[in-house]
């Protein structure tokens, strides 16, 4: 079993956090925007209640509306560049950590796989999964 608090930090160590509990769920997206924000095929994303999180370090943070007409806004290092967490500004309890920078990246186990209708072709979905062609509904 994996013991809490985890420790994770940003590419270059300006930004440290404790995540206090597991997460709610693990989430695989798809998307164009998210094969973007990780430069890769896919980015993860690890629900978790605001009150499980505690940053330490300057983060800066950038908007953009989502898909579903909320905001997606994201918080990161301004050195290095890395995400941290994204949320939406109208309900903060709840955050959107991007669970690559755990230094025990074990808990991520995903879920679900979102937004499969713009997935890599290359990338074969694992089986037992939740699959949605676009967002969770
Ligand atoms: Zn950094
Ligand atoms: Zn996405």
């Amino acid at each position: 079993m994996t013991e809490y608090p985890l420790e994770g930090s940003c590419q270059c160590g300006g930004v440290t956090y404790r995540l206090l509990e597991a997460p709610l769920k693990v989430i695989v997206c798809h998307c164009n925007a998210c094969q973007k924000l990780s430069t890769s095929a896919f980015s993860i994303t690890a629900m978790v209640r605001a009150s499980a999180l505690e940053c330490d370090g300057e983060m800066k943070e950038w908007q953009r509306p989502s898909d579903s007409g909320n905001i997606n806004a994201a918080k990161f290092c301004p050195t290095c560049g890395n995400r941290i967490y994204h949320f939406n500004p109208a309900d903060p309890s709840m955050l959107k950590l991007k669970p690559a920078s755990l230094s025990d990246t074990h808990i991520i186990q995903p879920t679900a796989h979102v937004w499969v209708s713009e997935k890599q072709d290359w990338y074969d979905l694992p089986e037992g999964v939740e699959v949605f062609e676009k967002g969770p509904r």
